[in-house]
């Protein structure tokens, strides 16, 4: 039965992500663990600020502290190879982002990962890329680097002009 839900779009995604985690283990034989689900959550719910490890680690040692690293990465490695999540290298750190198609900005000033409005754009601009290229080309992630200007206008504000 639909009934109407109080879920945000973002934690509906997370539920459908945990559903096709459940589904993927138990399709390859893994264990389906509570501290499994726990880190996955965790991830999906801030997969949109492109963490990194370490941010992922934190995130996961508010709830369970005594969680080990490799237990974490472990659980990414996972996640990655289901095609739940990707990763991708920015300034000799790894990021992890969604796994649909999308196009990102690395902020030049800042440092920021993000990504660019999340709309059939940010899809079309990766389809048209895979045609560039050619073949049977599969874009697995579009970074582009770039000053944002809303950074710089904010900057601008903050301390005035000069
Ligand atoms: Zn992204």
């Amino acid at each position: 039965m639909d009934r109407v839900s109080n879920t945000t779009p973002n934690e509906q995604q997370v539920e459908e992500k945990l559903v096709r985690l459940v589904t993927e283990l138990r399709k390859q034989g893994l264990r389906v663990t509570a501290q499994r689900l726990t880190i996955a959550r965790i991830v999906f719910e801030n997969i949109k600020e492109h963490p990194s490890f370490m941010q992922i680690l934190e995130k996961v040692r508010e709830t369970m502290p005594s969680v080990s690293p490799s237990t974490v990465y472990n659980n990414l490695q996972l996640l990655e190879r289901l095609g739940l999540i990707k990763s991708f290298d920015v300034a000799g750190e790894t990021r992890y982002d969604n796994a649909h198609p999308h196009v990102n900005v690395v902020c030049l000033d800042t440092g920021k990962v993000f990504d660019a409005e999340d709309n059939e754009d940010s899809v079309e601009i990766v389809r048209k890329l895979e045609k560039l290229l050619g073949g049977n080309t599969r874009v697995y992630e579009v970074v582009v680097y770039a000053f944002c200007r809303e950074e710089e206008s904010a900057n601008r504000e903050a301390s005035g002009p000069g």
